[in-house]
């Protein structure tokens, strides 16, 4: 079967790039293309006679599931309009708070959703490998993750970065939010033991670089992720559009799709 697919944002970093990947493939369609109503580029062709427009409820209305990389606000609005619609999703907007995680919990009742900070496959096996390195080396080896994304990003730490120290925190068997340090400025002391840092470069056109870092005596494990365009996220996210529609109503994640544990 083919997904038909609204795409949001589509004047976006992602959008654009979600544009791109999906004209090789033959088990989703574009079939909408919404974006906010001030946005550059409404009422262009977007891809074979497809325009852009501001009309959300006709962009629901006219797929099976939505592929959203916006903005937390956005996030939450267009979750809130699919409940009516009864419409599948898939959401990479990173920066996401409590009341765009209440939103999405309410869509995910009544239709299936596929939620990741990161939809290529090497950051997803990144996450279970650093699990596996926390278990093995444990709270001796200071754990540091640093990520570095292009001077547009809005949001510090990545979600990426949250998600790869959060997989840390449960290879240790700790509660994240007791033992992260999301910046050190001044006199922070002595670094305790188990403490999970997260650091946040920014510059330029980089599209996200991550490394965990496990800090033992005499020796350092380092595991990395570089991602060099954005089509490994693009494809990730038209593969989970494409598995999605599938899916009875509920929240899953990447390596649901991936049919990794
Ligand atoms: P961007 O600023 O280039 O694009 C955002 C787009 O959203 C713009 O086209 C904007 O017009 C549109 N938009 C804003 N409000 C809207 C609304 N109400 N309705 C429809 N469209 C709306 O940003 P970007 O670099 O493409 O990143 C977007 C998000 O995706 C960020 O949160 C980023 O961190 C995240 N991201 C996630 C992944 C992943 O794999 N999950 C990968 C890359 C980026």
């Amino acid at each position: 079967m083919t997904a038909r697919v609204c795409v949001l944002g589509p004047s976006g970093r992602m959008g654009r790039a979600v544009l791109e990947a999906a004209v090789a493939r033959d088990d989703v369609r574009i079939t909408a293309a919404v974006d906010r109503p001030d946005a550059g580029g409404l009422g262009a062709e977007v891809v074979g006679g497809l325009r852009a427009t501001s009309d959300l409820e006709a962009g629901l209305a006219a797929c099976d599931v939505y592929i959203d990389f916006t903005s937390p606000t956005a996030t939450r609005a267009v979750a809130e309009a699919a409940v009516r619609h009864r419409r599948a999703g898939v959401i990479g907007t990173t920066g996401l708070g409590p009341a765009e995680d209440a939103a999405i919990a309410e869509l995910s009742r009544v239709a299936p959703i596929v939620v990741a900070a990161n939809f290529s496959l090497g950051v997803n096996l990144v996450l279970g490998l650093v699990r596996q390195a926390a278990r093995a080396l444990g709270p001796e080896w200071d754990a540091e993750v640093v990520e570095t994304h292009h001077r547009a990003k809005r949001d510090a730490p990545s979600g990426t970065a949250l998600m790869i120290a959060k997989a840390i925190a449960a290879g240790h068997g700790a509660d994240y939010d007791r033992v992260k340090r999301h910046t050190r400025d001044g006199d922070v002391g002595p670094r305790p033991r188990g403490e999970i840092g997260v650091s946040s470069v920014r510059g330029g056109d980089v599209i996200g670089e991550h490394t965990a870092y496990f800090f033992g005596s005499a020796e350092r494990l380092e595991i990395s992720h570089r991602a060099t365009s954005r089509a490994i996220f693009s494809t990730g996210a038209l593969r989970a559009a494409a598995w999605v529609t599938g899916q009875p109503p509920g929240r899953y994640d990447m390596l649901d799709v991936l049919g990794l544990e």
